[in-house]
């Protein structure tokens, strides 16, 4: 029987709370089934840089790198010491988020169902910024043949995967960032030819935040660059209802980090109050993800039963309060876990 290694990063603000709730989801499921954790909590974020002086220490690392996957919970101020050094540690390439509407969940449409699917590596992520002289700012945008084909194959390969709309739309703003976005926009159309099964389109980054608005129904699958992914992704996630309910991957050929896409979130910190379907749902990514790997299908049916869990209770209008119900962070988990 294969045990599984999972590095669990508490983090900062709620972080610690919501990183209770899935370390007792992951036991429960330990308990009750054949898969078998080893679940290694590791410091990295603002305690840890009060605490040992860096916000990713060397011994957090090391776990890290043992480790088959990891999950983390949102970390506070010290984030892009954390988060954009494992990405760029890891080549954790692919940014992957999906916006779904959930019952009982205002929301702009009733049938949304997409993915946004951002480039993790390169575009002004890298920070490569500098004076040009005394009173401007030069930044760069890299955008590479090898990043955009990765992502593009990656994106039409989970629309071969998802369910039956079958659509890649290519987001970018070539019309203005022609040689970068230019680039982008040719290796998608390239990889196009050879998914003839899933329609391609494109759309320049204004008219997708619009459409997001105006009929986010119609999305499958969005493939787009680093920036425009983070902003778009964020869009969608407020689409389907806001923040508590937003899960992410960050892929990486071997290696993957799941994590809610909200922040340490410090006004409802240590209030038992936030919503932890954020990382229930990562969680449920991570399954997916490890199950994949390892060909373990008793992962991808313990990943759907912590879905449905999570959609039988908004059924029944069982909610926490930052989506208009009134239970605790507590009480939701505990519920998650018997209708599991
Ligand atoms: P960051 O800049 O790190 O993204 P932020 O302060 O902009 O952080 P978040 O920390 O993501 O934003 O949260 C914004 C607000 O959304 C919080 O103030 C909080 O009220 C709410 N929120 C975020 N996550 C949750 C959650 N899991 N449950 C309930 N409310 C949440």
């Amino acid at each position: 029987m294969t045990r599984y290694n999972i590095s669990l990063i508490p983090g900062d603000g709620i972080g610690p709370e919501l990183m209770k709730c899935a370390m007792m989801l992951l036991e429960s499921i330990n308990d009750k089934t054949s898969i078998k954790f080893s679940l290694n909590e590791v410091d990295a974020g603002d305690y840890a840089l009060s605490q040992f002086g860096k916000a990713l220490p060397d011994f957090t690392l090391e776990t890290i790198k043992k480790s088959d996957a990891c999950l983390k919970a949102p970390v506070g101020e010290s984030a892009a010491d954390v988060i954009i050094v494992l990405r760029r540690l890891f080549d954790l390439y692919a940014n992957v988020r999906p916006a779904k509407s959930f019952p009982n969940i205002k929301s702009i449409s009733e049938n949304v169902d997409l993915v946004t699917v951002r480039e993790n590596t390169e575009d002004v992520y890298l920070g490569w910024e500098f004076y040009a002289d005394s009173d401007t700012v030069v930044a760069l945008r890299v955008i590479s043949e090898k990043a955009s084909r990765r992502i593009a194959e990656y994106a039409f390969n989970t629309a071969v995967m998802r369910g039956d709309k079958k659509k890649v739309v290519s987001v970018h703003k070539s019309n203005v960032l022609r040689k970068s976005d230019g680039l982008f926009k040719n290796v998608c159309r390239e990889v196009a030819t050879k998914f003839p099964q899933i329609e391609y389109s494109e759309l320049y980054v204004d008219a997708c935040a619009m459409n997001l608005i105006r009929n986010p129904e119609n999305f499958d699958v969005i493939v787009t660059t680093n920036l425009f992914g983070d902003i778009l992704s964020d869009e969608a996630a407020q689409v389907v209802g806001g923040l508590g309910m937003g899960s992410s991957a960050n892929i990486g050929k071997n290696f993957s980090l799941f994590e809610p896409v909200h922040g340490a979130a410090f006004d409802i910190a240590g209030k038992n109050i936030a919503n932890p379907s954020s990382i229930f749902l990562s969680t449920k990514m991570m399954l997916e993800w490890i199950g994949e790997k390892f060909k373990d299908p008793l992962l991808f049916t313990e990943a759907v039963k912590i879905e449905n869990a999570i959609v039988t209770l908004l059924k029944q209008n069982n909610k926490t309060i930052d989506i208009g119900g009134n239970l605790s962070t507590t009480e939701f988990t505990r519920m998650v876990i018997d209708n599991l």
